[in-house]
């Protein structure tokens, strides 16, 4: 079990660790894919249409979500989902903000190819543009239904080895009840993961590139510790 995963996998550097699912246009790790086309079966069994709004996602993309952030290109919200005004914030401010909803580019579970967020294609309501908020999955919600049957699923890892890494607030990211996660990958690249990794990602060449480097640095404990390691 314990052969030395590439860091460059765990970054989001590479895609040698994917396979590309042309009929979705998605990527996913190698290791879950028959399980997952094997869930999404079933489900739809049930008149569930899984429908991915994201899986892999590179380094790059995500370096490009956080800088767009940082400029206010992109709305950034409050732990509730609130949208705020960037130019009344401080760049650790707006670090903090982002880091609710966004992972640090080179920390993104979305980069291990193991995590989807899915929604139900079939509760999904003519023309409605998905946010993937917690409200779109409370009560009221299109994705409520979809997501009390999920809990179902995924309480029995054994079937298909997907759970919730972020369905609980745990004080460190937002939850996100559209977030699954192939755990039986998942948790190894999550043990993998240690601070001194964390450490190598922010002095990466690729980091330069990031907007408020310094004010991550300066708070590298706190990100890695809140908001990293509480995701089992
Ligand atoms: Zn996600």
């Amino acid at each position: 079990m314990s052969k030395k995963i590439d860091k460059e996998v765990l970054f989001g550097m590479t895609k040698e660790h994917l396979i590309y699912d042309e009929s979705i246009n998605r990527y996913f790790h190698k290791d879950s894919f028959e399980d997952f086309k094997r869930f999404k079966e079933d489900a739809l069994k049930e008149g569930i249409d899984f429908y991915v709004t994201s899986s892999f996602r590179s380094f790059d993309d995500q370096l490009r979500i956080w800088n767009e952030k940082c400029a206010g290109k992109r709305p950034i919200y409050d732990r509730t989902g609130n949208e705020l005004d960037h130019t009344k914030l401080s760049p650790s401010e707006i670090v903090s903000a982002i880091i609710n909803w966004s992972a640090l580019p080179g920390t993104s579970r979305h980069h291990w190819g193991t995590e989807l967020d899915v929604v139900d294609g079939n509760s999904w309501p003519e023309g409605y543009h998905i946010q993937l908020v917690p409200e779109e999955f409370s009560e009221g919600g299109p994705f409520f239904e979809f997501s009390k049957w999920l809990n179902t699923k995924i309480e029995d890892k054994c079937s298909y080895s997907y759970y919730r890494p972020y369905v609980e607030d745990l004080g460190g990211v937002a939850p996100e009840a559209w977030h699954i996660s192939y755990n039986k990958v998942s948790s190894e690249y999550h043990q993998e993961y240690t601070y001194d990794l964390f450490c190598e990602l922010l002095e990466h060449p690729k980091m330069n590139e990031l907007t408020y480097l310094k004010e991550v640095k300066a708070s590298s404990q706190e990100i890695y510790h809140h908001f990293f390691r509480l995701l089992k």
